[in-house]
């Protein structure tokens, strides 16, 4: 007899955005030259700072169990950063090391939902956003913008979709999938209507921070209207391109942060030691990577903006942020090749990666069918020549 796997797993999405990476890589272990824009993360090597670190880590024997919320020095670390970076205040105590943002994210949304509760989510949003409230026995409800409003949602919009039940906001600026950056006066109209909801939590998610054009980064937390009742969740894995070190944290109101701690004391207990000695030390150390990637990506985003637009059909707004490019597709939808129809953005996307061989990922994702996300944390190269095959490829449909 096989086991019976639980109706909560069962419900939950397969992650899109990894699916289609796995995807990509086995075509490319079958031989195939598929170039990769699916996943999400810098191609760029840890600075060797912050890798000497975690050698020392080693060398220095930080091989038993951290403490749940993590090292009191890289939690310091993370409230001084936030003082000077964000000027927003969190004491050390409040904030809590998990095993990347995502689990801070995950963590955040166990620890506060209640089943039945609404999680007001923008889309189009994270892959994983509406699943974590899933898991939560939550539900999310989604508030939708498109790229004629650049992505963003109006104050109308998140007035009119709050209720009684609504308990959460997940908030992601910079934006994955659409790179948009909300401005300083964008965030305080949204802050003016959440200031009349004191019940509603604000998560907000800032993990593409550093990768900004804008030349300006404001956290929500930093507004005081609702500064006592907002999560900041951020991480090492963007900005210090440390995705496979999996260091990310919240910061939270007290009372969040010691829920937090106490579940994830039963589930994975304290990240792993010596990443957490890695992150310190790029919390620490010299910042001057940080804007060597960020420019090299804001080069890489005028490049692959400049070629969208050269192919007929496609939307393409100016993102200001993280490293994502999200066209709207709809010119393409209902053409063919040969006998393949292409119907839905999910079926440009498995084209584009069968026949043009590159790995995008389906807007539909995202809560935002009609459109594909292409991440250009790519070389200078790879981004030409994906962007001539997709070009191609569409081409080709008729
Ligand atoms: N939030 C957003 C918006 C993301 O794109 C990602 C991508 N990895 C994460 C959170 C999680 O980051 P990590 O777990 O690698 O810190
Ligand atoms: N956040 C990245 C992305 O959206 C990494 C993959 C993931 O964790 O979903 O592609």
């Amino acid at each position: 007899m096989i086991p019976e796997i639980s109706q909560r797993i069962q419900a939950l999405a397969v992650s899109q955005t990894l699916a289609m990476s796995q995807r990509s890589s086995q075509l490319r272990s079958e031989g195939v030259d598929v170039i990769n824009l699916s996943v999400g993360e810098p191609d760029f090597f840890t600075p060797d700072h912050i890798k000497l670190a975690a050698i020392k880590a080693v060398d220095d024997n930080f091989s038993f169990y951290s403490p749940v919320p993590g090292y009191m020095s890289l939690r310091k670390a993370i409230s001084e950063k936030l003082r000077k970076e964000n000027s927003v205040s969190f004491a050390p105590e409040q904030i809590v090391v998990g095993n990347g943002a995502k689990q801070a994210l995950c963590n955040v949304v166990l620890a506060t939902v209640n089943p039945g509760d609404e999680v007001l989510i923008p889309t189009p949003a994270w892959v994983s956003y509406f699943e974590m409230v899933k898991l939560a026995d939550g539900t999310g409800v989604a508030i939708p913008s498109g790229i004629d409003t650049d992505f963003k949602i109006t104050p109308a919009q998140l007035q009119e979709a709050i209720t009684d039940k609504t308990s959460l906001l997940m908030f992601c600026s910079p934006s994955n999938p659409t790179g948009s950056v909300y401005t300083r006066e964008e965030l305080q109209a949204l802050v003016d209507v959440l200031a009349k909801y004191p019940r509603i939590t604000i998560v907000s998610d800032e993990i593409y921070e550093h990768i900004n054009y804008t030349g300006n980064f404001t956290s929500m937390a930093s507004f005081p209207e609702i500064a006592d009742r907002t999560v900041l969740i951020n991480g090492v894995s963007k900005a210090y391109a440390m995705t496979g070190w999996r260091i990310g944290y919240c910061a939270a109101p007290l009372n969040i942060a010691k829920a937090v701690s106490k579940l994830q004391g039963q589930y994975t207990s304290g990240a792993s030691s010596i990443a957490q000695k890695a992150a310190e030390a790029a919390y620490t150390g010299p910042q001057d990577c940080v804007e060597e990637m960020r420019k090299a990506f804001e080069r890489r985003r005028d490049l692959v903006v400049r070629m969208a637009r050269e192919i007929p059909g496609l939307k393409v707004n100016q993102p200001m942020g993280a490293f994502y490019l999200f066209p709207e597709v709809s010119a393409y939808l209902g053409k063919s090749y040969g006998d393949r129809k292409i119907e839905t953005s999910a079926d440009l996307a498995m084209y584009l990666l069968e026949e043009g061989h590159v790995a995008t990922v389906d807007g539909a994702a995202f809560g935002a069918p009609g459109y594909i996300r292409l991440s250009y944390a790519a070389s200078d190269d790879q981004l030409k020549e994906a962007m001539r095959r997709i070009a191609d490829a569409l081409a080709r449909l008729a």
